[in-house]
């Protein structure tokens, strides 16, 4: 099947198709922000759920506090801070059109620190987005900026670094990210990478994963999956390759590289990765396969489709290499036989469904609406509702049956009770049932029908929401306070918190919130009166319930 001149069109393929060329991005431009080398505990376009990790991940001595370099001159463009995510974010535009971000920071320096901090008083928020104009916040290259940290969504303390053109109002509207270490800043790496598993995948059957043996057999048609990661001096953890190459027969059939993609369609990540078993083992296995819905302009290069289809009783040479941005190689060679006995196919039941198309599903108790190209292939959607549901409300299923990925944008779900619920609608939730807990969206009400828009598969149902959140002082009470710092904890059962606000002696006083501790922060440094200080705090959910409480602070 594997005919040669389907090769040498596809070869001129890869000639043309490579989108980012180094010597075409501005060398020398940008410095390290950082003053040590470069350590990576993340690489640029690594595999994670719903999005390419868009950024370098740098080390920073497991501490917070590091001094954080603007890499070029230019000037603040953008502060964003957010309890959840990129935490503490830094933009800082340059003459050249890129932008540079640094994320998770823990505080921002100088003018421009005083500059949050005015606007988080202007309006009265911990979780901002402030855009300023050129002249207002002027950078040279190689200025003290900010200070690493831990906030956000970090998994430990590192800085975040992105090298970004297009557009700044939003995180994620027309704008492109590249990897930096495209861009000519030092970098050392003379490690190779590592191939961990490949499996096969027979289609419409389960995938197989080849072992220490040389040969292996499969059937007539199939496609492959390759886990692999990086280490590199100062970075012995499992960050992703660069660059994946597949040869049969001696000849290129696919490879795939990440130099630069938009930052609006990070989320197609899932369908070019095994999605399900990424969540169950968080080994990302990139698929040779291609679905028709998941395209764009950093794909994969691939010969047709990406599934390998080949004549009964052939045999062939497979070479898997995987190269690191230094081209450090590991390479594994194995042979497939094709005398695979024919999978087993499973027989899936639901509602046959054309990813290009409107899909609407109406039955007495929910409502299923998609826009085309929600899905990325054609599949069979499995829509129902459980009858004997734990809950006394409907428990719906909605899942693709070949493709279980989530969609790739949000569709609507309506929810009708059987039976009148006696609450107010407004504390009525859409929640997925999650193995531990619900997840609450957004939801509306009108004429008997609950409405969320939810980008995810499962179990759905409705949830009522009458808990107000929780507010937990941790260093402060009856004993006089230490310090100058009030630390509380907050927290909500289902709906999630929407705003919080302090008040110190009856003025409103910044809380740092940091979502993943749940914990909210006061430096209420020269603001705390010796004696007995009044500290209210108020806490409102999504659902609308709130608390409001209030302590005697004795400093
Ligand atoms: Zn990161």
């Amino acid at each position: 099947m594997n005919k040669p001149s389907r090769y040498i069109l596809f070869v001129l393929l890869v000639l043309i198709g490579l989108g980012v060329n180094a010597q075409d991005l501005p060398q020398g431009y940008f410095r390290n922000p950082m003053d040590h080398d470069i350590g990576l505990s993340a690489t640029f376009a690594e595999f994670r759920a719903n999005h390419f990790h868009g950024g370098l991940d740098m080390r920073t001595g497991g501490a917070i506090g590091k001094p954080v370099y603007a890499a070029a001159d230019g000037y603040v463009a953008k502060v964003s801070i957010s309890p959840w995510g990129g935490g503490k974010i830094l933009y800082i535009k340059h003459p050249n059109g890129y932008t540079t971000v640094y994320m998770h920071l823990d505080s921002y320096v100088g003018e421009i620190g005083k500059a949050v901090l005015k606007e988080q008083y202007v309006q009265q928020a911990y979780g901002i987005t402030k855009l300023f104009a050129p002249n207002e916040l002027p950078v040279k290259k190689g200025q003290l900026v900010a200070r690493s940290g831990n906030t956000g969504g970090s998994g430990g303390p590192h800085l975040h670094f992105e090298i970004r053109s297009g557009g700044l109002e939003d995180l994620h509207t027309h704008s492109r990210t590249y990897n930096p270490l495209l861009f000519g800043i030092p970098y050392t790496d003379r490690i190779d990478p590592t191939i961990r598993g490949i499996r096969i995948y027979p289609l419409g059957g389960k995938p197989v994963e080849l072992g220490k043996e040389s040969t292996i057999s499969v059937p007539t048609e199939f496609f492959l999956g390759i886990y692999a990661t990086d280490a590199a001096e100062g970075s012995t953890l499992r960050n992703g390759p660069h660059r994946v190459e597949v040869y049969v027969d001696n000849q290129l059939a696919f490879m795939y590289s990440t130099d630069a993609f938009p930052v609006d369609s990070t989320r197609m990540v899932n369908a070019l990765i095994d999605y399900r078993h990424y969540i169950d083992t968080r080994q990302a296995y990139l698929l040779t396969r291609a679905l028709p819905g998941a395209e764009g302009e950093w794909i994969p290069i691939r010969q047709g489709d990406g599934v390998f289809r080949f004549e009964q009783g052939s045999k062939h040479k497979f070479q898997v290499r995987v190269y690191d941005i230094k081209d450090n190689l590991a390479e594994r060679t194995f042979t497939v036989s094709v005398d695979y006995e024919k999978s087993y196919c499973p027989v899936a039941t639901g509602t046959t469904v054309k990813y290009d198309a409107p899909i609407s599903i109406q039955q007495p108790t929910f409502i299923v609406q998609m826009s085309p190209f929600t899905l990325y292939g054609d599949d069979i959607l499995e829509v129902r509702d459980k009858e004997e549901a734990p809950y006394s409300t409907p428990l719906v299923t909605v899942r693709p049956s070949f493709n279980d990925i989530p969609p790739d944008k949000a569709y609507t779900l309506r929810i009708k009770p059987k039976a009148t619920l006696g609450v107010d609608p407004s504390k009525v939730v859409v929640a997925l049932v999650g193995a531990k807990k619900l997840s609450a969206y957004k939801t509306s009400f009108a004429d008997g029908w609950y409405a969320a828009q939810v980008r995810d598969f499962g179990q759905f149902t409705l949830a009522v929401d009458t808990v107000a959140p929780t507010v937990i002082p941790l260093n402060f009470g009856n004993k006089p306070l230490k310090g100058n710092t009030l630390k509380i904890k907050i927290g909500d059962n289902l709906a999630g918190i929407e705003t919080f606000n302090c008040y110190l002696n009856g003025q409103w006083i910044l809380g740092e919130y940091d979502g993943k501790s749940a914990t909210v922060t006061i430096s209420a440094s020269g603001k705390l009166r010796s004696g007995k200080n009044e500290l209210r705090v108020e806490v409102t959910d999504s659902s609308g319930n709130s608390s409001r409480q209030q302590w005697t602070v004795i400093k």
